[in-house]
């Protein structure tokens, strides 16, 4: 009895220092390689999805750069700035892995309002960006958790600060 406790409980060791393993070796995997062409390409057909509803639900079509970067701190999902007239949207690759699914289906249609309320001449919307006029066209856009409490900090006028 006391003995098949004991293979059990090393078992049971074993078991889950593998998993521990496997997950931190995913993780730095993830954040020492290229983005997989698996992620490129569901960010790729999320952004064919959102420009067809804004084509349809607008009538034009603004094709912003979508960047992906380990370069921004914290736990922020997605980033868009304006500068110059150059509107770019970035996204966290840091928080992209745990995220992934949340991060095409929602961050991607949210930074793209804000994009366009740019491109549209909107640059000091109220509420950080998240206005009524911002959420319409969140959800224009194919967002479903389009919403105006939101308070990021990740609207940036001018550089990035990194
Ligand atoms: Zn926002």
């Amino acid at each position: 009895m006391k003995k098949s406790l004991e293979k059990i409980f090393i078992f049971m060791i074993v078991f889950f220092g593998a998993i521990l393993a496997y997950n931190a070796y995913s993780s730095y995997a993830f954040k020492h390689n290229p983005l997989p062409q698996s992620y490129v390409d569901a960010i790729g057909n999320k952004q064919s999805e959102v420009l067809r509803k804004m084509q349809k639900n607008y009538g034009f079509v603004y094709k912003f750069p979508l960047i992906v970067t380990d370069k921004i701190k914290g736990n922020l999902y997605g980033v868009t700035t304006y500068e110059n007239g150059q509107i770019k949207i970035y996204l966290n690759k840091n928080v992209m892995q745990e995220s992934f699914k949340y991060m095409v289906d929602e961050v991607i249609p949210h930074e793209y309002a804000h994009a366009l309320l740019m491109q549209k001449g909107y640059l000091n919307e109220t509420k950080k960006g998240h206005s009524a006029r911002w959420e319409n066209v969140c959800i224009n856009l194919g967002g479903k958790e389009c919403r105006q409490y939101v308070n990021h900090e990740e609207i940036i006028n001018g550089k990035l600060p990194f």
